[in-house]
């Protein structure tokens, strides 16, 4: 068959491949003008390379870590510690937390764990667990922290997984995702760190690979506006071309499908799906510095703080010192209404660390937030989504497919954009 796939992120891409493997003609269109997507190594200038997307791979996220190995040969274990955590001026190595914040890290686990391990996948089958779709995990936190060090502990942490304040996350949905970290510990690699790896020299050098070993092209510049769809196939109308396919998978972020106009339109189920899905509110500063000052205060550039920063590493992919701060929710949209981010955040950083403004060389934002071909950094379950919306999201609708992050069990990570892939080369089938 011929198939059309529209979208060069990670799961454009490897759909595509699988589709040739498969036996089909693939083409894949690309509205940018860079592939990858979410995914994007980028460079402040003479090796300043840093990840303004998709960067840390958890040890158990089967998928891309076969890929990672098979084009890039080897992950790169990620400095973890030592970490600081600063909260109302105090600052604490992680490795020495206060002891309220770990009991109420370990009755929080255990709460989770009771109620993750009676649910199975995909979440929406869960209608025994109806109760829980409508709470947010914002409130579940609270319920089981009984410190204020423990609450805010968690909170930064779980905001960073989540991307976004734990109010608009639904707690169902959360927890589908957390059957996975459970069920990390059966794969028994004695390994079960988050963020355990990157890809050595960044990740878009293996997309650059994945590219090339495609046989069909990948057409950039093209953004899609209309699909119509036909008993003969499907049509795929760009600002200034137009195809014809047997078949197309369309892996765009679910508010950017919301722009495309469907001939016929998309049932209400679909709709309403990709209206409600959450996309999580992240953006990333980074900062050059002509010296790596973090490693002379004792720590590996890693913190979480209570300040406006919210959470800092080290994003060094080249031969510059680069910090990132990674910062979510209502926080990062205020981040992104300010004139001079940059300043404004070595500021905050000097108020903590005043040595470091004499190392700064330069800097930028990225605002995900608004990026028109992703409108929003990664989804989430917001709460009722899990039951009503989850099990709309992914459909085929005719000869039209739905891959992309956030159509998949592993919602808003890599893992999730590959799983997305297989299960749509699955569904199309060998020739
Ligand atoms: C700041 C940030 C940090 C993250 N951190 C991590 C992390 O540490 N670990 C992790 O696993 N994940 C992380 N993620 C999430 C991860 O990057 C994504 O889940 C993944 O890259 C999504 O891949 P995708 O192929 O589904 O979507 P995308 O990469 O968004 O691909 C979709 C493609 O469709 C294109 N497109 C959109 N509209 C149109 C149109 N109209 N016509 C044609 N093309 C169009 C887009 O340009 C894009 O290239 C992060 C994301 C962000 C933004």
């Amino acid at each position: 068959m011929k198939i059309g796939v529209v979208g060069a992120g990670i799961s454009g891409l490897r759909v595509a491949r699988l589709l040739e493997e498969q036996g089909h003609e693939v083409s894949v269109f690309e509205a940018r003008q860079r592939i990858g997507g979410r995914i994007y190594t980028t460079d402040l200038g003479s090796g300043a390379a840093y990840e303004a997307g998709g960067e840390w791979l958890d040890a158990d996220q089967p998928r891309i870590r076969d890929l990672v190995e098979k084009y890039c040969g080897h992950l790169e274990s990620a400095e973890q510690e030592p970490a600081l955590a600063i909260y109302k001026g105090e600052v604490r190595q992680t490795s020495e937390l206060w002891e309220e914040a770990a009991e109420d890290e370990e009755r929080f686990e255990h709460s989770a764990r009771a109620l993750a391990r009676d649910l199975v996948l995909p979440v929406w089958k869960n209608l025994g667990a109806a109760k829980y779709d409508g709470l947010t995990l914002d409130s579940f936190l609270k319920q089981n922290c009984e410190s204020e060090q423990g609450h805010w502990w968690l909170q930064a942490n779980l905001r960073s997984d989540e991307g976004d304040d734990l109010d608009r996350i639904g707690l169902l949905g959360w927890l589908g995702g957390y059957v996975h970290y459970i069920n990390r510990e059966n794969l028994n690699r004695g390994e079960s760190e988050m963020s355990a790896f990157r890809v050595p020299g960044g990740f878009s050098a293996m997309l650059e690979k994945m590219q090339l070993d495609l046989k069909g092209t990948v057409t950039l510049d093209s953004v899609l506006q209309r699909v119509v769809q036909a008993e003969d196939g499907v049509e795929l109308r760009f600002e200034n071309s137009a195809e014809r396919f047997d078949r197309v998978v369309l892996t765009l972020p679910p508010a950017c499908v919301e722009r495309v106009v469907f001939e016929p339109a998309l049932p209400v189920e679909k709709r309403c799906a990709l209206e409600a899905c959450g996309m999580s509110r992240a953006i990333k500063i980074v900062w050059r510095f002509s010296q790596a000052w973090w490693r002379d205060r004792g720590f590996c550039g890693r913190l979480h703080c209570d300040g406006p920063l919210h959470q800092l590493w080290e994003g060094t992919r080249g031969s510059e010192p680069i910090l990132t701060a990674y910062i979510c929710g209502g926080r990062a949209v205020e981040w992104t209404r300010l004139g001079d981010p940059v300043s404004a955040g070595l500021y905050e950083i000097a108020q903590l660390f005043p040595e470091a403004p004499a190392f700064f060389v330069d800097g930028e934002l990225h605002d995900w937030i608004n990026d028109p071909y992703s409108l929003g950094a990664f989804s989430h379950h917001a709460p009722g989504f899990a039951l009503e919306h989850a099990g709309n999201i992914g459909t085929p609708e005719g000869k039209v497919h739905f891959a992309g992050e956030h159509t998949a069990t592993w919602v808003g990570f890599i893992e999730g954009a590959l799983e997305s892939a297989e299960r749509v080369a699955a569904e199309i089938g060998a020739l």
